[in-house]
């Protein structure tokens, strides 16, 4: 049994990324240079799933950063029970869960499908404070587990090929907007020119609808003081991620988190090797999350995240390691910790 804290946090949360699972042999990345263990990806959920139950502070809730299953799984009929066998997993837990979509998300299922299944956590979630807008069909939410913090997932496919129908006005304005940078015949294979590897079909971003809406949310919790994480399958800062996984318009979201200062926090998956790096104009983390897929049968790769006034402490498994996330609380405070970091 593990020893209570000291300090107990006011509450904590479990996050995983990238399962990925699939009812198939090992297989590989798209360069084949990196094994993924389809099947075993399970078990290693079911072990972060043992860890939340026995904890002796509960989790609160579980951040499931997107690609839950594999897009293998739609090639085989078998999406629907593979998604079935993930949940099913998940419902053992102790908390409830909050789903992030990735491209996976989308090689197996339409966006229409999904906002009507259970990976849309705003229909199964309590406390759900704001979503954007339901015309816009964007998956976008906040929901405030304990009051003064706040979170925040983001669709880092609003804009983007997957998902979207060939006919709508949103895929074809994504695909004008790929060919300007990316002139490949399979739009899965990026131009490698440093940030413009970014631009292909399995990254995406985020549209102005969803960015004036994640203003308001933010500029709302601004006026409240509150706290504020916000999670997305996509990485949205140049140094928290390699720039093949980074959002389109990573720059405009930045700018936004930037302009406000109720943010802690950028929690993302997709980049399997895991990333950090603060921002040094703000001063929020930006985490990337090692993807379980990636991760051989006798590791881990997850993490618990207990939340402090004044700071949120990561204890990663496995893969993913230690972290503190010291809140940036004013302007004195942040400077004083850009100079920490430069000494560091
Ligand atoms: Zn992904």
């Amino acid at each position: 049994m593990e020893k209570c804290p000291e300090h107990p946090p006011l509450f904590t949360f479990g996050v995983i990324a990238d399962i990925q699972y699939a009812d198939l042999d090992d297989g590989y990345n798209f360069t084949r240079t990196r094994r993924r263990y389809y099947r075993s990806s399970l078990q290693l959920l079911k072990n972060a799933l043992e860890s939340w139950r026995e904890s002796a502070v509960k989790p609160k809730f579980i951040l499931q950063l997107g690609d839950i299953i594999d897009g293998f799984n739609k090639s085989h009929d078998a999406s629907d029970q593979a998604l079935d066998t993930v949940l099913t997993e998940f419902s053992s837990g102790p908390a409830e869960v909050h789903h992030v979509w990735g491209n996976h998300e989308f090689y197996n299922f339409s966006r229409s499908a999904l906002l009507r299944s259970r990976l849309n956590s705003t229909l199964h979630s309590d406390g759900i404070l704001n979503a954007a807008p339901a015309d816009s069909e964007i998956y976008a939410y906040s929901f405030s587990p304990v009051p003064g913090f706040i979170f925040v997932v983001l669709d880092g496919y609003d804009v983007g090929l997957l998902g979207r129908e060939e006919s709508s006005q949103q895929y074809k304005d994504s695909l004008s907007l790929i060919r300007q940078h990316n002139p490949n015949k399979d739009l899965n294979s990026p131009v490698f020119k440093g940030l413009e590897e970014r631009y292909t079909m399995f990254n995406g971003g985020f549209s102005k609808v969803q960015l004036d809406w994640l203003d308001s949310v933010l500029s709302s919790a601004d006026e409240k003081q509150e706290k504020v994480t916000i999670v997305s399958h996509l990485p949205v800062h140049p140094r928290s991620t390699t720039p093949i996984c980074l959002a389109w318009n990573y720059d405009e979201l930045l700018s936004v988190i930037r302009s406000h200062s109720c943010v802690v926090c950028f929690m993302a998956g997709h980049d399997h090797d895991g990333g950090y790096h603060r921002d040094k104009n703000g001063g929020v983390h930006h985490l990337t999350v090692q993807g379980v897929v990636e991760t051989p049968p006798d590791g881990n790769a997850f993490a618990t995240v207990s939340v402090y006034e004044d700071k949120m402490e990561l204890k990663g498994c496995g893969r993913v390691r230690d972290r503190v996330f010291e809140f940036p609380q004013n302007e004195g405070n942040i400077t004083k910790a850009m100079t920490d970091l430069q000494i560091n």
